[in-house]
């Protein structure tokens, strides 16, 4: 079994500080003795764009048979191929300060969230399971079927190769795979007792309370022994951080701060109107948050079809929520403004309301060409605030922006520059409007820009 980590460069991120954050030198292969086999790390890349790391397992199948207890009676079977708990455990024996976040030499990476891709090269399991194990967690995951002998005319295999994508820390991502790889393995080799549990709590902290999935990754994970179950959720209930409602509620807040002059509400309807105008009948609402703008467009026959994006889980679950009735025309997908999506094909117009500030500036080049090169809509309407209008604001300190998830806010100058630039790059046209009541000196609290193709 092979997996691959890389692990492209970013800001104040040098490829081979990997080797800092693993703990392993990029110029050495290095191997580990496991219960079943033996463990090998090496770096098949390391240039100045990107670094990519693996790790080989190799087990050894006829050794595990003749061990008693490891419930497999074959010889011949999947066990040095695919993901299963065994990997888990070489990952505990490889990857442990990094699974605890943990680095000595610079520490400061540790939280640091980089652009990683890890692919598992042969995974047992079923593409959809995969997917809701994944998705919630931010992941891009896409998943290759490796078929049944096709000379033979047999059908599909249960082996998948599978690629999961995420701006994420390392030490998340390898504790998402540490607990998630033997919830997909339905042959988990170890005994589960207490033990199991602190280390699947341990391991989930920060996360798996908060994931749709939870009932079932806690009962796989302790192989489906009721007691153990049992106290695991409850513990789990207990759990109240959770990151996203934390952002949840800044959007809250922001709204609050926004609130005396209506402003959300406001530029939402002028939005809406902007799209109306159009005649367009396919419309993307990127960033749809908790669906604002999607009730104001249900409103509309015109919009045929409405397909609501956005990289929390959280907040499409609550957009959904709040619509009560289905309505066939709106689809919920989870995903992300910075990667191409083929689901989105063909739209006509995408609304990127209060979004855009959200996003790492190094980022903003992956949204402007999967944007305006990719989709190519022909209409974009892009709302963010006007940072300028920001003084007015007497709750807000000098210099802080207006919710605490924003990588920054654009002057009315930044933000006209930013605008002309990317729709003369790409072919378009785009105007500016102001958004809210127009101060003599400051301008107005939000800013749009209107691009047509
Ligand atoms: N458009 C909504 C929500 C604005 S808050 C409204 O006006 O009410 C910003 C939203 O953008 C959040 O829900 C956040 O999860 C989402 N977001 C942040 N980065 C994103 C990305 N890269 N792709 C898609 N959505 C993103």
């Amino acid at each position: 079994m092979l997996m691959t980590l890389s692990c492209q460069a970013g800001a104040d991120f040098e490829p081979a500080d990997l080797g800092y954050l693993v703990h392993k030198h990029p110029d050495k292969v290095q191997t580990y003795a496991v219960a079943h086999g033996q463990v090998h790390v090496f770096y098949p890349e390391v240039s100045p764009q990107r670094c990519r790391l693996s790790m080989l397992l190799e087990i050894d199948p006829v050794g595990l048979v003749r061990r008693p207890g490891q419930g497999l009676e074959q010889y011949v079977n999947d066990r040095p191929y695919a993901a299963s708990s065994f990997f888990a455990v070489a990952m505990n024996r490889v990857f442990r300060d990094a699974l605890g976040g943990k680095c000595k030499d610079r520490p400061e990476l540790v939280q640091r969230p980089l652009d990683l891709e890890v692919q598992l090269s042969v995974v047992r399991c079923s593409p959809d399971y995969l997917r809701q194990l994944f998705l919630p967690l931010g992941y891009a995951v896409e998943t290759h079927n490796h078929p049944l002998d096709p000379q033979l005319g047999w059908q599909q295999g249960p082996y998948h190769t599978v690629t999961l994508k995420a701006v994420t820390q390392l030490h998340k991502l390898l504790n998402h795979l540490y607990i998630l790889l033997p919830v997909l393995d339905p042959q988990k080799h170890y005994y589960v007792d207490q033990d199991e549990l602190e280390k699947l709590l341990r391991k989930g902290e920060g996360w798996l309370a908060q994931h749709p999935l939870k009932n079932s990754i806690v009962e796989r994970y302790l192989k489906f022994r009721p007691g153990l179950t049992r106290d695991a959720l409850a513990r789990l209930q207990e759990t109240p951080e959770d990151p996203e409602t934390v952002t949840l509620e800044a959007d809250a807040a922001e709204e609050q701060l926004e609130k005396p002059i209506r402003l959300h509400d406001a530029r939402l309807n002028r939005v809406c109107e902007l799209l109306k105008e159009s005649g367009l009948n396919h419309v993307v609402d990127m960033g749809c948050g908790t669906g604002k703008l999607i009730s104001r467009l249900r409103r509309f026959r015109q919009f045929q079809r409405i397909q609501a994006v956005d990289v929390s889980y959280q907040a499409l679950l609550m957009a959904r929520e709040k619509m009560r009735a289905e309505d066939a025309r709106v689809e919920f997908l989870h995903g992300s403004l910075l990667y191409r999506d083929s689901r989105l094909q063909g739209c006509q117009a995408v609304a990127l309301v209060e979004v855009i500030e959200h996003l790492d500036l190094p980022r903003l080049r992956a949204c402007e060409k999967n944007l305006f090169g990719f989709l190519r809509p022909q209409l974009v309407v892009l709302t963010t605030p006007n940072r300028d209008y920001n003084v007015l604001f007497e709750s807000l300190s000098a210099g802080s922006f207006r919710h605490h998830d924003h990588r920054f806010e654009w002057t009315r100058e930044e933000f006209r520059e930013w605008g002309l630039r990317v729709a003369g790059a790409h072919g378009y046209r785009v105007e500016f409007e102001d958004l809210g009541d127009v101060h003599p000196e400051h301008g107005a609290p939000s800013q749009m820009g209107v691009f047509r193709r």
